[in-house]
């Protein structure tokens, strides 16, 4: 977690600070006034709990806690992006929902994040931090400042200041307390209370209307505008108990950041499951044994294993179980349980960012990788096969993405997921390898080889690490790739073979061609166009380019429309070269002649070609350039090509 968690530097956060000017007492009050201002909505507006002001930073708009999954913008623009996790994210708004109702009624949820190790709690803390703090910087909220001649005292806990009115020891006449305050608003803390009451005591003698009340107002007090708070603790921290009044000063009216770490969970004293307890029921004993009620959203940031760990076991004492670690305090949590990625292409894209240390790689090595540990994390179930596993992967990828799924399969996902119940998912749960390990191996496996390309060998040799835990899974990734690696190389060998023409693009060219002519003759029943060779028929023209220029096999394109339109209808692009390849390798006659292309016993032999296979080897791995392979994928690719015996 990181230590600044507000998101903002030091310097941003002064210049926030300082940027606006204070506010009047009196015109904070009528601004705040429901009668006294022309919008009775502003009331509102400037006066609302840490809660409530989070729920509107993510929801835009009061959240009407309904079951159905929505997708929050919030969540998908902006510095606070977090990818795929819909239900989850859900739940966490729900439970924000609930810690905002919670809150009108005394109480301080404690919202616990419950996930295996890098599920990204974490980031979904931060998200909602940084949230907070845009939020804040378009709709203004105040803290109290005490003023005493040219002395400032600001409110430590930074309260807001309509809390002076609801606070007994400061002599200030009902009737205006009445009219100024609301329902959510609470002592002042210690602090400024007893600060306050002497200065009052001083100021006020005597009668005073209301206009006489406003200017003791303004003499005495002032609004500023609220910069973000936050701070974190540990609840495994060794001095918890003394530092616990203070991260609640820091994080008042923001948030407060509490992780547990499982691995010491049974060490932790019972006086912090208290102390916890006690802020579930908005009390804070402070270091002087004065109570404060503070304004906060909770987040707790817990291990899966915390689900075991405050169970009841069987052997304890009614002492034990009368104890605040038990019951108690899963009583007091709002469980979000936050599960891993399972897109495969989410998971391509961080590991994109996280800048490995390789010099080249090989363009399918990282998505091959995602797909891998993606799988991992589902179905560790006996009758999952490598078919279900290979549908689950394309199925989350869908429902990761928001893309449109049919609703058999939907429900068989929000089934895995345990959408219906409060429990944890089945899949992207505890078992799997998980982002941040997958990145370490990465790491070591750069580093151990000295070699400077991911190539697929390096990719081998990634996922022979977890062969004896993931077999069936390592099997589909293979094939996986071993079919990438093919129609790459079909693709290379004949750009290879009309490298004079242009290689690669002058396929790609010719296809959009073929493309573009076959889509006019089905959906416009065109017959003939008009060529450099004059009036010609239009199948003559599709057959030409299919067999004379692309080296599709006879009858080609009959036998395309419903692949090249399947494809547009099912990606929404149009079709290319390579996919056409991909979709259907068949269709290419000339990848026939690759088994004699060069003497591929010897090859087989030696790994290396020899006499004028040795040029021709070179032109092949020149054309595979264009496929963004290095020469020391290409080699990699076709060793690994023949040792499957997939080609020579
Ligand atoms: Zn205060
Ligand atoms: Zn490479």
């Amino acid at each position: 977690m990181s230590n600044n968690h507000s998101g903002l530097s030091d310097f941003e956060v002064e210049t926030f600070s300082n940027f606006y000017i204070p506010l009047k007492f009196s015109d904070y009050l009528h601004q705040s006034h429901p009668s006294k201002n022309n919008n009775k909505n502003n009331f509102d507006k400037i006066i609302e709990t840490s809660p409530e002001a989070l729920l509107n930073a993510v929801t835009g708009i009061q959240s009407d806690d309904s079951t159905k999954l929505k997708d929050y913008s919030f969540f998908r623009n902006g510095s606070h992006k977090i990818n795929g996790l819909l239900e989850v994210l859900n739940n966490l708004v729900n439970s924000l929902y609930q810690a905002k109702t919670l809150t009108e009624q005394n109480k301080i949820p404690l919202v616990t994040l419950i996930g295996p190790t890098g599920s990204g709690k974490t980031t979904l803390g931060d998200s909602l931090e940084k949230g907070l703090v845009n939020y804040l910087q378009s709709k203004p909220a105040y803290y109290l400042v005490i003023k005493d001649g040219d002395k400032r005292f600001p409110c430590p806990y930074f309260e807001e200041p309509i809390n002076v009115l609801a606070t007994n020891n400061i002599v200030i006449p009902n009737s205006l307390r009445r009219e100024y305050i609301i329902k959510d608003s609470a002592e002042l803390c210690p602090h400024c209370s007893s600060l306050l009451n002497e200065l009052f005591t001083k100021k006020v003698t005597g009668e005073n209307n209301y206009t006489g009340w406003m200017q003791v107002f303004d003499d005495l007090l002032e609004a500023r505008r609220l910069t973000p708070r936050s701070a974190s603790l540990e609840l495994t921290d060794k001095d918890f108990k003394k530092k616990f009044p203070l991260v609640v000063r820091n994080a008042n009216r923001g948030l407060l950041h509490i992780s547990i770490d499982d691995t010491n969970i049974r060490e932790i004293p019972q006086i912090n499951y208290q102390l916890l307890l006690k802020l579930a029921d908005k009390q804070v004993v402070l270091n002087d044994g004065r109570v404060f009620k503070p304004d906060l959203t909770v987040l707790l940031y817990s291990n899966e294993s915390i689900l075991m760990d405050l169970a009841v076991p069987d052997n304890i004492t009614m002492k034990d179980f009368e104890s605040p670690r038990y019951m108690p305090l899963l009583d007091r949590m709002l469980p979000v349980f936050v599960r891993r990625n399972l897109s495969y292409t989410c998971e391509e894209d961080i590991y994109k960012r996280a800048n490995l240390p390789f010099d080249h790689f090989w363009p399918h090595s990282l998505s091959s990788i995602a797909r891998f540990s993606v799988s991992t994390r589902i179905g560790n179930e006996e009758e999952d096969t490598e078919t279900d596993l290979a549908r689950l992967l394309e199925l989350y990828d869908k429902f990761e993405k928001m893309q449109v799924i049919q609703s058999d399969d939907l429900k068989f996902i929000k089934q895995r997921l345990n959408l219906e119940f409060d429990e944890p998912p089945v899949d992207g749960w505890s078992s799997g390898l998980s982002t941040r390990k997958a990145n370490s191996e990465l790491i070591y496996l750069s580093k151990n080889n000295k070699r400077t390309c991911l190539t697929p060998l390096i990719v081998d040799e990634f996922l022979t690490m977890h062969e004896d835990e993931f077999e069936d899974n390592i099997n589909l990734i293979k094939k996986h790739n071993n079919n990438k690696m093919l129609i790459d190389l079909t693709v290379g060998y004949l750009s290879m073979l009309n490298e004079k023409k242009g290689g690669l693009k002058y396929l790609e060219n010719e296809f959009s061609e073929f493309y573009s002519l076959y889509e006019k003759k089905l959906m416009k029943n065109i017959e003939f166009i008009e060529t450099i060779k004059g009036r010609e028929k239009i199948d003559d023209v599709l057959q030409e380019i299919a067999t004379k220029k692309l080296n599709l096999g006879v009858g080609a394109p009959e036998n395309l429309a419903n692949i090249i339109f399947d494809f547009r209808d099912k990606t929404g692009k149009p079709m290319q070269f390579i996919d056409l390849v991909e979709k259907n390798s068949e269709l290419i006659k000339d990848f026939k002649s690759f088994d004699t292309f060069i003497d591929w016993n010897n090859y087989k032999r030696t790994r290396k070609p020899s006499g004028d296979d040795e040029l021709k080897f070179k032109r092949l791995l020149n054309s595979l350039k264009d496929l963004k392979y290095c020469d020391n994928c290409s080699k990699a690719s076709i060793d690994a090509l023949i040792e499957e015996e997939l080609i020579g």
